[in-house]
């Protein structure tokens, strides 16, 4: 069988844990007494609050491998203590006199279905996320009942592999984490909070697609491949042998792969390339770290923006950005200013649906055109660069007055934060680079890199933009090709132009872990390349076979 591999690429071999649906009540009767019912919901909000603490304290004993669990948690937690979703169930029992339980399933519901009906599909997963906060509300106000999964995992031996309809991230985090070794559900998505958690535990998490899943008994064994997405409840032994020699081929993969960590990454003719990781908050940077990353080439900012009601203020953007920089002093660490639009849609930013969003109001135009939002991230990322490694990467540029603008902007900031007596010493000096992303900003690269301190090609969008092919689109997915000449002379005209002016060119597209194309880069004289994590060691061993 197979289905969307959504966790981490490995094998896994387990016996089916079947996790039920709990069974939580909802009261829809009359309530008499509106007081008592607002009196009850608060503490099972603050019952609900103390057992994710109890869940983190839990977690913290684990060190960064729990990072990104515990971010999850605070998320929850967030979720659970936001005034606005009090004052709303609250209203909620006084206008219907309703109970507890019906207020909080309408208002999170109410939710869910804002998340649901979202086209980016980041935020559509969040949905999940509104779900699982919900049920912890109802499960505090079920008296006696513990958010304990409906089944025993004691009755189990060895490691489990959990199967559900759906998964959400409470259950995970509220079991015995050590012997669960994969996921297997029916519903979810790559980007649902239950597969990034997935991930970051190096467990593989498989999603089969609906109605897949009812024939597997309980304790039945099950084999998942991560990495292709196949799976089997009680394989045959021509099917065991062919998985187990796949999990021994991928460990010694893995294990000589640690071999690259600590060495340069350097061709057998002496030529460097740095290998830097693309990070989406600071939750990946022990990933980053992991994987030996010669710094951070691109930081997603946008990412820290949402699945949230509203924009995060300037201290936690400051927090976020110090970490990445605190995490690598000495090496560079390259923030993308806020990138969204496209399909990355941030609601509270109310950008009008738009026929052509790629071709839209995005990236750098979206922040000239909401100057105040954009100054809160520039004196965020200024007050962050105390150890000065911090590089500036503006999105989308097409037009060298738009850099022009937003150095303004950024000299303007440094101005007001000298004043109040916030800025760094020297932090001002913070270079100022830009995305080379659209067939405009390639065609005049020299002009830009007068006005830029470096560049970094943008295949992604690159690629969709010169060869006319959505990126988000299957019926195209053949034309979108990082092969075609087109991208390649492209690639060499901006490595060109950026160094005619001895600024260092860069290059933090997927396509930068494709061997073809690293040896490509190398050829041309690239500075420096940004990946996910995970393939900076395959690419280290690839540059250093390179002659
Ligand atoms: C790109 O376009 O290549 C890029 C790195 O940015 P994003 O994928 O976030 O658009
Ligand atoms: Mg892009």
């Amino acid at each position: 069988m197979k289905g969307i591999p959504a966790g981490s690429g490995s094998v896994a071999f387990g016996s089916a844990l079947l996790i039920k649906e709990k069974q939580l009540s909802i009261d829809k009767a009359r309530i008499q007494d509106v007081d008592q019912e607002i009196g009850k919901l608060r503490l099972a909000l603050e019952q609900a609050a103390s057992t994710i603490q109890q869940e983190k304290q839990g977690l913290e004993a684990e060190g960064d491998a729990a990072a990104e669990s515990c971010e999850l948690l605070e998320a929850h937690e967030m979720m659970l203590l936001d005034e606005e979703a009090h004052q709303k169930m609250e209203a909620y029992i006084c206008q219907n006199q309703a109970a507890a339980s019906l207020a909080a399933d309408r208002v999170f519901e109410e939710y869910k279905e804002m998340f649901d009906g979202m086209e980016d599909e980041y935020l559509k997963a969040r949905a999940a996320d509104c779900v699982d906060v919900k049920n912890r509300i109802l499960e505090a106000l079920q008296s006696g009942s513990e958010a304990e999964p409906a089944t025993d995992m004691k009755a189990q031996n060895g490691p489990v592999v959990l199967v559900a309809k759906e998964l959400f991230p409470s259950v995970l985090l509220s079991m015995d984490r050590s012997s669960i070794c994969g996921l297997l559900t029916e519903k979810g998505s790559k980007t649902s909070h239950i597969a990034i958690l997935a991930r970051s535990m190096g467990i593989p998490a498989i999603i089969s697609g609906e109605n897949r899943l009812n024939q597997i008994q309980q304790g039945d064994e099950i084999v998942l491949d991560g990495e292709t997405g196949e799976y089997a409840a009680c394989p045959s032994k021509e099917e065991k042998a062919h998985y187990e020699k796949r999990a021994k081929q991928q460990q010694e993969d893995a294990q000589s792969l640690q071999k690259m960590i600590g060495k340069e990454s350097v061709t057998q003719s002496g030529r460097k390339v740095r290998l830097l990781a693309n990070i989406g908050s600071p939750d990946d940077i022990p990933a980053a770290k992991k994987n030996d990353a010669e710094g951070i080439g691109l930081f997603r900012s946008e990412f820290l923006f949402m699945d949230r009601p509203q924009m995060p203020d300037e201290e936690e953007q400051y927090e976020a950005y110090k970490a990445a920089a605190n995490a690598f002093v000495g090496k560079e660490v390259i923030i993308r200013t806020l990138d969204a639009g496209g399909d990355k849609n941030i609601p509270y930013f109310n950008i009008p649906k738009e026929d052509n969003p790629f071709l839209g109001y995005r990236a750098i135009r979206l922040c000239l055109g909401h100057k105040a939002m954009f100054k809160i991230q520039l004196r965020a990322l200024l007050r962050a660069n105390a150890a000065g490694n911090i590089k500036i990467m503006l999105p989308l540029i097409c037009k060298v007055q738009e850099i022009q603008e937003a150095k303004q902007l950024l000299q303007e900031a440094a101005e007001e934060l000298k004043v109040q007596e916030l800025l760094p010493e020297g932090a001002e000096k913070i270079p100022v680079g830009i995305m080379i992303e659209t067939p405009a900003a390639v065609m005049i690269s020299d002009q830009l890199a007068k006005e830029a301190d470096f560049f970094s090609i943008g295949t992604n969008d690159l690629i969709q933009y010169t060869l006319a092919a959505d990126r988000t689109n299957e019926r195209v997915a053949d034309l979108y090709d990082l092969r075609h000449p087109a991208i390649r002379r492209m690639i060499q005209m901006t490595i060109e132009n950026g160094h005619k002016s001895k600024i260092p060119v860069g290059l933090c597209g997927e396509a930068g872990s494709d061997d073809q194309m690293l040896r490509f880069l190398l050829e041309e004289h690239i500075d420096e390349i940004s990946m996910s994590p995970g393939s900076i060691l395959k690419s280290r061993a690839a540059v250093r076979s390179f002659a």
